[in-house]
């Protein structure tokens, strides 16, 4: 059951639900539960790679990233919207209803609506899906840019001061950070090390003519000093083992869940939804 009316202190009836747009008029409300909203979404998505994609060893770089993405933008849309509504309960005294007053306002349709209109604002405001997986030490990272072409050779004094410029505009390719660095680093991607290995794994066909090795395009994209640290770490167990039989562990995959963008800005998606919800009859 729903508390007195005394307990909101406005209007002539109670409120009915979390979204109850009588409610909904006072601003400092609204932007209060908002505010839960917005700060719960960004939240979810490092929750996600810190628990979930990084000890699974998921990276940007796997197969199906893409679509690893769209899941976690769209849960952590949902779980904004759960957000929203348990502050504007909470702001609206639903005291021991609060958990009903919140279940009963996402429907089916509701959810869906909230996890699909996120990954679709997401996306409109630059986000790419990919970019929401912590990211590899041995491909372009979460937030590589354009970068620039690279050879086996290292970057020219031209080539590291234009990557400098490309770091401090867009952060360090592998963890997204771009405050208190004062100088990035050129990192070689595939990494030298990788190619080399590649180089070496020569193919026989019908096991006596060699077939000339496949290798990638080679760019160079900004890094800071600290995941240049942990990418060498990783590449100096090549000295011991074979590339091919060097999985990447865990502990190889750098989260970025502090490193925030304009596409992490959420819109107070079930406050559109209510307010689009009489058109549909
Ligand atoms: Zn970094």
């Amino acid at each position: 059951m729903l508390p007195p009316l005394s307990r909101v202190g406005v209007q002539g009836t109670p409120p009915s639900s979390p979204l109850d747009f009588d409610y909904l008029k006072q601003w400092h409300h609204t932007l209060l539960s908002w505010s839960a909203g917005v700060i719960t979404f960004p939240a979810c998505i490092g929750l996600f790679q810190a628990l979930i994609f990084r000890p699974l060893q998921i990276s940007n770089a796997t197969f199906g990233a893409r679509v690893f993405g769209i899941c976690s933008v769209g849960t952590a849309g949902v779980m904004a919207s759960i957000g929203l509504l348990g502050t504007s309960a909470y702001l609206l005294k639903f005291g021991t209803d609060m958990t009903e007053a919140v279940v009963s306002s996402l429907d089916t349709r509701h959810i869906l609506f909230n996890g699909v209109a996120s990954a679709v604002w997401f996306y409109i405001l630059g986000g790419r899906f990919h970019s929401v997986l912590p990211s590899s030490l041995v491909n372009p990272g979460a937030f590589a840019n354009r970068g620039l072409t690279a050879s086996f050779n290292y970057a020219s004094n031209e080539k590291k001061k234009k990557l400098n410029f490309q770091g401090k505009q867009h952060g360090c390719h592998t963890c997204g950070r771009f405050w208190l660095i004062d100088k990035f680093i050129a990192d070689h991607q595939p990494p030298l090390a990788v190619i080399r290995d590649m180089m070496l794994k020569r193919r026989y066909i019908f096991g006596i003519f060699p077939t000339r090795p496949k290798i990638p395009n080679q760019r160079f994209y900004p890094q800071c000093n600290q995941c240049s640290q942990k990418q060498q770490n990783y590449l100096s167990a090549l000295s011991r083992v074979k590339v091919q039989r060097l999985k990447l562990k865990w502990r190889h995959i750098v989260t970025h869940g502090t490193s925030l963008r304009l596409y992490h800005v959420w819109l107070p998606f079930p406050f559109i939804y209510h307010m689009f919800e009489p058109l549909k009859g």
